[in-house]
């Protein structure tokens, strides 16, 4: 039996990540707790609702009794409730029902956890449909299936009206995909069995791609399954989850070699209808227009403005693939000063981006497209890789003491192997980590996911320092911003422009720095222009800045002349109560 005494956790496993795995699991998990007479479920997890059709909300505090029904088996249901009295590991299989209706043959593995004293309190349980095993083996324990089309869609619209009601009252917005599977000709299909199994297959592929909590998975037929993301994200990183899944339901069907194709239509609530029946409609009509641009399988929105940003991004997409894959892109170092003396102290690495036909383009317009294509993790590695080399560089020429500041987008954090990477980069160019900052968004962190904290730790714990960047712009909670294991704040250029003549920026930049001082954070000022706004930022004892008044962001070999010459840079002489400290 396990105990509930805290285990002995396995050391590097971060904060959160067990809650993860247990969502990640592709087995349906329940917990039981045998304490209260009624043997609730007190967790039950994605796999489940996927396998089920229950959402968790429907699940939870019900014993499991509600997915037996006419026919299950008295003898095995029995068999499992002694089980679970006498405190017992226990296998049975149960004709057990989904939410709309269909049976199927459930097999439980049920696991005794006890307190410390040996008690028995809870049940961990897995339940796996070996309907197609017991089919095969013709012992008859599955009922043949029967999906009725008409309740999938009872259930859909239940859902999407719940999602226009937050929409209406709270300001959330909902996204509907309709995801259709194409027979791609095959005859085969046509066999009630194998679409079955296709279609589980695909609810798998779906459930792997869209971890995100809020979204419920409705199947309305063997070839068309709705999703509904409650609360969804902004249209771009819908675009981007809708193209995940549907490239997770292509491999998972190019497995199959039947031919299959997907296409997949979004239209977003409240924006693209007010009831259902419309967000639906509006969602077919996507759907339509996806089988039109590509019968091989793509995806669309509804709304015309998004679908040509979808086709751009596309486009994107593909020119952002080709740079990275033919080293296109290029650093630009903006030099990071000491505020009182000028004094050089490190460099922040800036992407840079020729495209062939359009240009430099700005970052803040390629890295979204880069985040919401999955491409920005191997731009993040691309820049780290680089900008540690020409680290390397500038110490060759004196520059052994600067710092390095590299931006990482917040998807690249939220790979678990990023820490590894970080930690291979630093010894391949064997530079201390305490010589890297990494710098996070505020928008971003402030997102608050839950294995945020945990890997920001494990970044930390290599000994490199992390910055949050932007600060005071994400309009986040700022008592969590200061939970996290940060060590400085970047405060944003649209405070340091305002701070001179603005009393509503002034009290912002003042409040930083102060919070900066009262947490023991670095505080590093972007942005700065001019004279004025450099005095204001030494009034206020910021110890470091950079920006055009200092220097702009510059190559690789101006940078590296720079360190050479070891010079303070520009901006107006330094502080009064520096010199007047240096001639005591
Ligand atoms: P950021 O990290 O806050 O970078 C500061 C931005 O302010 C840079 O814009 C820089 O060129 C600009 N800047 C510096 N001094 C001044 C000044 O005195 N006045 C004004 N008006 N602007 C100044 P840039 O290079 O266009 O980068 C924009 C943003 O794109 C960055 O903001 C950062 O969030 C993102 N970014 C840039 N490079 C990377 C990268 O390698 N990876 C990731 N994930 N994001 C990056
Ligand atoms: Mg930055
Ligand atoms: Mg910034």
């Amino acid at each position: 039996m396990n105990t509930l005494a805290p285990p002995a956790l396995p050391g590097g496993v971060e904060d959160g990540l067990y809650e993860l795995a247990l969502e990640a699991c592709p087995q349906a998990l329940t917990l039981v707790d045998v304490r209260d007479p009624l043997q609730p479920l007190v967790y039950v997890n994605q796999a489940f609702e996927l396998l089920t059709g229950y959402p968790r909300a429907e699940a939870l505090g019900r014993n499991c009794d509600f997915l037996q029904g006419p026919a299950t088996n008295a003898v095995a249901a029995r068999r499992l409730r002694q089980a679970i009295e006498g405190g017992e590991r226990a296998m049975v299989t149960l004709q057990s029902y989904r939410k709309d209706g269909s049976a199927f043959a459930g097999e439980l593995l049920l696991e005794p956890i006890g307190d410390h004293r040996g008690t028995v309190t809870h049940f961990v349980g897995l339940l796996a449909d070996v309907s197609e095993r017991d089919r095969r083996r013709g012992d008859g324990a599955a009922a043949p299936r029967r999906r009725d089309p008409r309740r999938g869609r009872a259930m859909l619209d239940d859902r999407i009206e719940q999602s226009l009601v937050r929409a209406r009252t709270v300001g959330t917005q909902g996204a509907l995909f309709l995801i259709e599977l194409g027979s791609g000709g095959d005859p085969a299909l046509a066999d009630d069995e194998l679409a079955h199994s296709r279609f589980y297959e695909v609810a798998g592929a779906i459930g792997e791609a869209v971890p995100e909590a809020g979204t419920s998975l409705t199947c309305l037929d063997d070839d068309r399954l709705a999703l509904l993301l409650d609360p969804a994200p902004t249209p771009l990183q819908v675009a981007g989850i809708a193209r995940r899944v549907h490239a997770a339901i292509g491999s998972r069907l190019a497995r199959r070699r039947d031919g299959t194709s997907c296409h997949l239509g979004i239209a977003l609530a409240p924006a693209d209808g007010d009831s259902a029946q419309q967000l639906r409609l509006a969602a077919r009509r996507a759907l339509d227009r996806a089988r039109l641009r590509a019968p091989s399988g793509d995806v669309a929105f509804f709304a015309d403005a998004l679908d040509a940003q979808l086709v751009h991004l596309r486009g994107m997409e593909h020119d952002l693939a080709a740079a990275l894959a033919g080293d296109a892109f290029d650093l630009a170092y903006q030099p990071v000063v000491e505020l009182d003396s000028g004094r050089l102290v490190g460099f922040e690495a800036l992407l840079r981006w020729n495209h062939a036909q359009r240009g430099a383009v700005a970052p803040d317009d390629f890295i979204p497209v880069a985040e919401a294509t999955g491409l920005a993790a191997a731009l993040d590695d691309w820049v780290l890789d680089h900008a540690l080399t020409q680290l390397a560089r500038f110490d060759a020429v004196g520059g052994g003491a600067l710092r390095l500041h590299v931006n990482i987008g917040t998807g690249r954090l939220e790979t678990p192997d990023f820490a590894a990477v970080l930690r291979h980069r630093l010894a391949q160019h064997g530079i201390a980590a305490g010589r890297v900052e990494l710098e996070f968004t505020e928008r971003r962190l402030g997102a608050g996911a839950p294995a945020t904290p945990g890997r920001l730790r494990a970044l930390r714990e290599q000994g490199v320092t992390l910055a949050i960047d932007d600060f005071g712009t994400g309009s986040s909670n700022l008592y969590h911003l200061t939970q996290l294991p940060i060590d400085a704040l970047k405060i944003d250029l649209s405070t340091t422009h305002g701070a001179p003549r603005s009393a509503a920026a002034a009290s912002v930049a003042r409040m930083i720095c102060e919070l900066g001082r009262t947490l023991g954070l670095d505080v590093v000022v972007e942005g700065i222009e001019t004279a004025a706004q450099l005095a204001h930022f030494r009034r206020l004892g910021c110890p470091k800045g950079q920006g055009f008044l200092f220097s702009p962001p510059l190559d690789a070999a101006a940078a590296l002349a720079l360190v050479a010459t070891g010079r303070p840079l520009g901006g107006p002489a330094p502080a009064r109560r520096r010199r007047a400290g240096a001639a005591a």
